[in-house]
């Protein structure tokens, strides 16, 4: 332990490192009985087109109640599931729920609702387990199009085995797919990958957006990056989009859709699917 060395801590240091193995497993037990017992739901945060207007996506995340009714998010459980290996049942879990859940929208709707759902997948849950198969039988399982749906993959994804990544992004797309690049500018720097990966999409992080109009280098770096996604052919989706300011700034820069607090906060199944409702009128 790096803080203790020479400190004369040492002691004092290792009983709190023990209590908080203890505390990851706790969690892990609890995080595999919540997933097998249903106890995790998926809220929608919506995506708008910036330059029309029109609700166009949602993004599908994780939410987790435990019994006694602590919620919890996903940057508390998230780790512990890759740690342990539960990202393959929970990232299951969330691609038939997205599925299930917007076929229950259209049969609501009354036909095509309009928008697709996008989805998170996980770089360690894309080296252990074979989604493209998972996503096209819940696809048939429900009669709808992969065009329907988003899949969200971050840049460390293409760290250990690009080339098995890129063979998997393939067989995606395939089924007809949408790929979006997730936080994009916050991990991997060499953008070679951007030439030969079927990116539909990159997703600016909110790092950069969120308080940009108060920072000339944010600035930059988003239109940096819108410039490098319209020159390769590429969607940009703005993140973290608070104000009504920065989302008609990041209209008049060119950013293609944007997400964020100003729009709404990750939605309830029942309150998004009332989006699509309002809509209609
Ligand atoms: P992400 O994919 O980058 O999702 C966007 C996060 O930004 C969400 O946090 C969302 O609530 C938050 N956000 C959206 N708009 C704003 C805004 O205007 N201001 C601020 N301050 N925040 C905003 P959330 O729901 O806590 O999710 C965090 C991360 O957890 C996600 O980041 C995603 O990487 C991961 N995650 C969530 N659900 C899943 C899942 O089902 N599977 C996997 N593998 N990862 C998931
Ligand atoms: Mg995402
Ligand atoms: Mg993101
Ligand atoms: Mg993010």
């Amino acid at each position: 332990m790096k803080r203790s060395k020479g400190s004369g801590h040492a002691e004092a240091y290792q009983p709190q490192a023990f209590d908080i193995a203890r505390e990851q497993f706790g969690m892990e037990t609890a995080l595999r009985r919540a997933i097998d017992r249903g106890h995790l739901r998926l809220n929608y945060q919506p995506i708008y087109d910036l330059a029309s207007g029109r609700l166009v996506s949602f993004e599908a995340l994780a939410r987790w109640r435990d019994e006694a009714g602590a919620e919890f998010l996903p940057s508390d459980f998230i780790p512990v599931a890759e740690e342990s290996g539960l990202i393959v049942p929970l990232g299951r879990w969330a691609i038939e729920e997205a599925v299930r859940r917007l076929a229950e929208w259209d049969a609501r709707f009354g036909g095509d609702c309009g928008v697709k759902i996008a989805v998170n997948l996980s770089a360690i849950q894309l080296q252990r387990d074979s989604i493209t198969p998972l996503l096209q039988s819940a696809l048939t399982t429900h009669g709808l199009p992969g065009s329907r749906f988003t899949l969200e993959l971050t840049e460390s994804a293409l760290v250990t085995d690009p080339d098995r990544i890129a063979g998997i992004m393939h067989g995606l797309k395939g089924l007809g797919t949408t790929i979006a690049m997730d936080d994009f500018g916050t991990g991997y720097s060499n953008l070679a990958y951007l030439q030969k990966l079927p990116i539909d999409i990159l997703k600016i992080d909110r790092s950069f957006v969120t308080g940009m109009l108060a920072d000339r280098d944010k600035v930059a770096i988003v239109r940096a990056i819108l410039s490098l996604a319209q020159a390769l052919g590429m969607q940009t989706t703005a993140e973290g989009v608070e104000t009504n300011d920065l989302a008609q700034t990041l209209a008049a820069l060119g950013c293609t859709y944007g997400q964020g607090f100003v729009y709404a906060r990750p939605l309830e199944a029942e309150d998004a699917y009332a989006l699509l409702e309002n809509r209609r009128h």
